[in-house]
This record gives structure tokens, C-alpha cells and sequence, in this order.
């Protein structure tokens, strides 16, 4: 019994800029720094470091996949399950502003040609899966489904955002996103409102993530919000991805729901004071020590 994470790998740069460039402008960057990354192993190293074992699933370039294998082989608790492909590794330029907020732009061939249904046969009862929004919206609509038939509990954090109607929400226990996320599928500025109307399409919980604000989490009648501690934020890129790792591994571990929330939000709050996507997230031992924000339970 473990985390499946079904998602992207990528080679990241990120570049440090004083302001994101206007159309048509060329802009020299102030600093540069390159690692791995993608949603798909950002959010598996966090599960792995919140104590749930975790196998990635992902796509990379046939040539890459013993070096991404030997360069991700200290990671405790994460296995790989890289398919190589004759394309290119996936990659990701991320510029990163003086005030922490991030522009992001991503070559996902990879990830949009990796067909892992057939991969997911041995998921059972006590699993997770946990997918983004990187693979073709039909194949994670297939995944989900079959991690639903197979028992799995199922978590999607559809970032980058899916066309209106590519999914199946009654097959998604827990949705975790952004309020921007959550605006584009539901049309709905006010997060409790988005969130009940994805409740409304079936889906089982909804997390939302809400920057300096924190997070809330909603299903049935029930709402617990936690307001993230105030912190001199230097790069956001990765919280989301945090936040939802972080989550998902407490939950596998069956850690109460409350609770899991408040370590999240406490683990992306201190990866924001950090450079880097991957880079930030905390390690094992620091989110096992992390303070908790205090939980308001029941919030309209
Ligand atoms: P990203 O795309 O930058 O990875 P996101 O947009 O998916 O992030 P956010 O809602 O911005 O997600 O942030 C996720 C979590 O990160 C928040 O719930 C919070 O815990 C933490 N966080 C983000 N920005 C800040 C901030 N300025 N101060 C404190 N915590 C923050």
C-alpha cells in the first residue's frame, strides 16, 4: 500500500527577474539555477517526505532515464516508475519575480504521450493516486477511473487546469487547487462557492489553496480553513505542489484531515521563504517538526 503519483518529470530552470517581460521585449535575468522537477515529482518527493512511500509514474526521454534514476536514488521512501520515450525529457523555464510570485512555461511531450493505465493494475484498497493536470485529459480520466474501480482513494490537483467537461469529478475524492484553478473550472470567485459547486459535480472533498491566506477544505457540510503563518515570502513556485504532497502522505497515513491540512499549509508556507520549486520543499524532518497553525473548523 502506497502513494502512486501518475504525473510529469521535468528538467527545470528557473530564472530571477526584476519584472516578468512585456510581449516582444528580451529581458537579461539577475540569476539562474537548473534541477528537476514537474508537478508529478515535486508533489512525490513531498508524500515521500511527509512518511507515506511513494512511486512516481512518469515519462521522460528513453536516453534520460538511468541518470534521472541515479540522480533521484537518495530520495528515501520514493520509487520511479520511469517509461522512456523517443522525445524529449520534459522542461520547464520558470521566472521567478523580487516578490516571490512566478510565471511559468512548460514543454510537456512527454507527459501528454504517457499512457499509464495499464501500469495501475496492482492498485488496491489503502493506495493513493494522486495525477495533475500534465497528462491528455482522456488518459487521466482513464486513470482515475481505475483507480476508483481498483479501491484507490483518488486525488487530482487539475493544475494546469482541464477543459470544462474533460473529467469525471465523481471519480476524484479529493480535488485539491489554486483559487485561480478553481475560478476557471467553476466560474466562481468565492472559494467556498467553487468549491461546493465541484462537490456539486460529484466530486468527494475539495482542498483549496489560497497563497498568504492559507487553505480551506470543504466536503458535505463540513469546512476547516487554516490561515497560513505570515512569512517573508522569496519564491512561491512549488507551494501548490507542497501543499498538496505534504496532504496526500498524511492522508495515506491516515493522519486526521484537520491535522493533515494544518501541516500542509505550515510545510508550503516555509517553502515560499525558499529559492527554488523542488529545492524548497521541506525536508522529512522539518515537516515532522513544523508548528501548526491553529484550524478554524466549520467557516461559512
Ligand atoms: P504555486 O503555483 O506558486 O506553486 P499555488 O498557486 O498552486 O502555488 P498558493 O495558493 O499560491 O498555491 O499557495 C499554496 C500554499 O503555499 C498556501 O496554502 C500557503 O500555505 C503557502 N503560501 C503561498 N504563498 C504564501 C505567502 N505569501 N505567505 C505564506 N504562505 C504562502
Amino acid at each position: 500500500m502506497r502513494v502512486h503519483v501518475v504525473g510529469n518529470l521535468c528538467r527545470d530552470t528557473s530564472l530571477a527577474v526584476a519584472r516578468f517581460p512585456v510581449p516582444g521585449e528580451t529581458l537579461v535575468a539577475e540569476g539562474s539555477a537548473s534541477g528537476l522537477g514537474g508537478k508529478g515529482l515535486n508533489q512525490a518527493v513531498a508524500a515521500a517526505r511527509a512518511g507515506a512511500p511513494t512511486t512516481l509514474h512518469a515519462a521522460v526521454a528513453g536516453a534520460d532515464v538511468a541518470a534521472l534514476a541515479a540522480a533521484l536514488a537518495g530520495e528515501g521512501g520514493l520509487a520511479l516508475r520511469l517509461v522512456g520515450r523517443d522525445l524529449p525529457t520534459d522542461t520547464s523555464t520558470i521566472l521567478v519575480r523580487g516578490d516571490g510570485e512566478n510565471l511559468i512555461v512548460s514543454a510537456t511531450a512527454c507527459a501528454r504521450a504517457f499512457d499509464p493505465v495499464p501500469d495501475l493494475g496492482a492498485l488496491g484498497p489503502g493506495d493513493v493516486l494522486l495525477m495533475q493536470g500534465n497528462l491528455d485529459p482522456g488518459r487521466t480520466r482513464a486513470c482515475l477511473a481505475a483507480g476508483r474501480r481498483a479501491g484507490a482513494l483518488t486525488v487530482l490537483n487539475p493544475s494546469p487546469v482541464f477543459a470544462e467537461g474533460a473529467l469525471d469529478w465523481a471519480a476524484v475524492d479529493v480535488a485539491v487547487l489554486n483559487r485561480g484553478e478553481l475560478a476557471a473550472l467553476t466560474g466562481c470567485r468565492e472559494p467556498a462557492e467553487g468549491a461546493d459547486a465541484l462537490l456539486g459535480r460529484g466530486a468527494g472533498a475539495v482542498a483549496v489553496t489560497l497563497g498568504p491566506q492559507g487553505a480551506l477544505l470543504r466536503s458535505g457540510d463540513d469546512t476547516i480553513a487554516v490561515a497560513a503563518p505570515a512569512v517573508a515570502a522569496r519564491d512561491t513556485s512549488g507551494a501548490g505542489d507542497v501543499f498538496c504532497g505534504v496532504l496526500v502522505g498524511l492522508m495515506w497515513r491516515g493522519v486526521a484531515t484537520g491535522t493533515a491540512l494544518a501541516r500542509a499549509v505550515a510545510a508550503a508556507s516555509l517553502s515560499v521563504t525558499r529559492a527554488g520549486a523542488l529545492a524548497s520543499c521541506p525536508g522529512a524532518a522539518e515537516i515532522a517538526a513544523l508548528s501548526l497553525p491553529t484550524l478554524d473548523r466549520n467557516v461559512p
